[in-house]
């Protein structure tokens, strides 16, 4: 996605010490429409023989990009997973009735976030697709797909923006044998700058 690079190339701020990738001008706070219609049609391409029901997402970020990819979809129903801060990693929870729940660390915030998910919006044998913003460690993806297991939904793809190569998601997820598809892999060099592959 030549947009997607150019617009990485000319507005990202690297932050080296911390692992973030800040994309505040037209993904995370302003939302660059034109640039999400065209990410929308190109997770289209990707996915568009795998026929989805639903898609599936975490708030915030994701929303939007789920939102103009579903356009695509014959305005398929996006989800939005919710997510609920500083929650104990070892708590024991007994099974939520009405919620579909897992945790998630969040490595940009450094805390553990419950994610929840309806009962009622995710049924068994749904085909459903995973989309979002990042994918770094793959926790935010890997507690979705952990969630659709919990409703007998069936995976159909994970669709990420920016995969940090640098980081063990990509890795885990592929490992794992789940169809990931990034449209831009970011890595850095020994200097720490920024290499878009
Ligand atoms: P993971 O769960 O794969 O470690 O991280 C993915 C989630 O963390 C994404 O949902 C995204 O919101 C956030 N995230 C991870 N790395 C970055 C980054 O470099 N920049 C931004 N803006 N968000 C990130």
């Amino acid at each position: 996605m030549q947009s997607l690079v150019e617009k990485i190339k000319s507005e990202a701020l690297f932050i080296p010490s911390a692992g973030i990738l800040k994309v505040d001008g037209f993904l995370n706070h302003q939302l660059d429409i034109s640039l999400l219609e065209s990410i929308g049609k190109e997770f289209f391409k990707r996915f568009s023989n795998e026929s989805p029901d639903k898609i599936l997402t975490i708030e915030a970020s994701g929303i939007a990009i789920a939102v103009l990819t579903s356009q695509h979809f014959n305005n398929i129903p996006v989800i939005f997973a919710k997510k609920f801060p500083n929650v104990e990693t070892n708590e024991k929870t007994q099974e939520n009735p009405e919620f579909f729940e897992a945790s998630a660390y969040s490595f940009t915030k450094k805390t553990v976030n419950k994610i929840r998910v309806a009962r009622k919006f995710l049924k068994k044998g749904e085909k459903v697709l995973i989309l979002d913003d990042f994918l770094a460690e793959g926790s935010a993806a890997l507690c979705l797909v952990d969630i659709l297991k919990q409703a007998e939904a069936k995976l159909v793809g994970i669709g990420i923006v920016i995969e940090k190569g640098f980081q063990e998601g990509g890795e885990k997820l592929r490992k794992l044998g789940l169809p990931l598809h990034s449209l831009v892999i970011i890595d850095k060099d020994e200097k720490d700058r920024l290499v878009l592959k």
